[in-house]
């Protein structure tokens, strides 16, 4: 093979290596993010919960304070009965009385239904409670292998930028910039092997001329198809 062309083999997988670890770096923030969104998430699905909660407690409160006013009416109405002489005013007071009773039961009806609501979020609140801190401990570890893997990722860049650079300073400048546009505009490989005279990155048979050429291995030869760099795989 043409010297030249085994530098430019090599030279080509560092670059690929490279490009592949650019790709995979762009991934990193992503998945950062999308932890950080399930965190969040899980935040929120306790302190919706909680929210309920004071919200239950709010009303009970409120209940309680409607019982209490109603007592004091009551006990304030009993003294006015057993004050009173007069038969129908004793009664109508009685009947307030009941009146005030009765709705003292229904919001005793009320505040049992509030706390029955209270133990059930509670029970809801100590089990998303436990979810979200299994979800913050594998949340956690997660973030620690992204860093890991993008500290490994930013040292093994570099070490094959080096190694690229290093490489491309032995290359003729002519063809390392005839390589690098057709890197750039191909993305995948400028130099491919020509594998029973069909080029590899088109997959297209080449002519017999250009097939001797390249078996020959004298000169750089490109596909007349797609451009590439071609090379003898036999
Ligand atoms: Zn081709």
């Amino acid at each position: 093979m043409h010297s030249d062309l085994e530098q430019l083999l090599v030279l080509q997988d560092r670059q690929q290596r490279i490009k592949q670890i650019q790709t995979e770096n762009t991934t990193v923030p992503l998945q950062q993010k999308n932890l950080e969104a399930q965190l969040a998430a899980s935040a929120a699905s306790v302190e919706a919960l909680k929210q309920k909660m004071r919200q239950v407690e709010m009303n009970r409160k409120k209940l309680e304070l409607d019982v209490g006013t109603r007592t004091e009416s009551i006990s304030r109405l009993k003294t006015q009965q057993y004050q009173t002489r007069k038969n129908d005013e004793f009664q109508a007071i009685g009947h307030e009385i009941e009146r005030y009773e009765n709705e003292i039961r229904k919001l005793e009806d009320e505040e049992l239904e509030l706390m029955e609501q209270a133990d059930k979020l509670k029970a809801e609140i100590g089990a998303e409670e436990k979810k979200a801190a299994a979800t913050k401990e594998s949340i956690s570890r997660q973030m620690t292998d992204l860093q890991d893997k993008s500290k490994t990722l930013e040292s093994r860049f570099q070490e094959l930028t080096k190694e690229h650079t290093e490489l491309a300073a032995k290359i003729d400048e002519d063809l390392l910039s005839r390589f690098d546009r057709l890197f750039a505009s191909k993305g995948d490989a400028a130099v491919v092997a020509l594998e029973h005279d069909v080029c590899t990155g088109c997959h297209m048979k080449v002519t017999p001329a250009t097939a001797m050429q390249v078996k020959a291995g004298r000169e750089i030869v490109s596909c007349e198809n797609c451009g590439r760099i071609l090379y003898n795989a036999s």
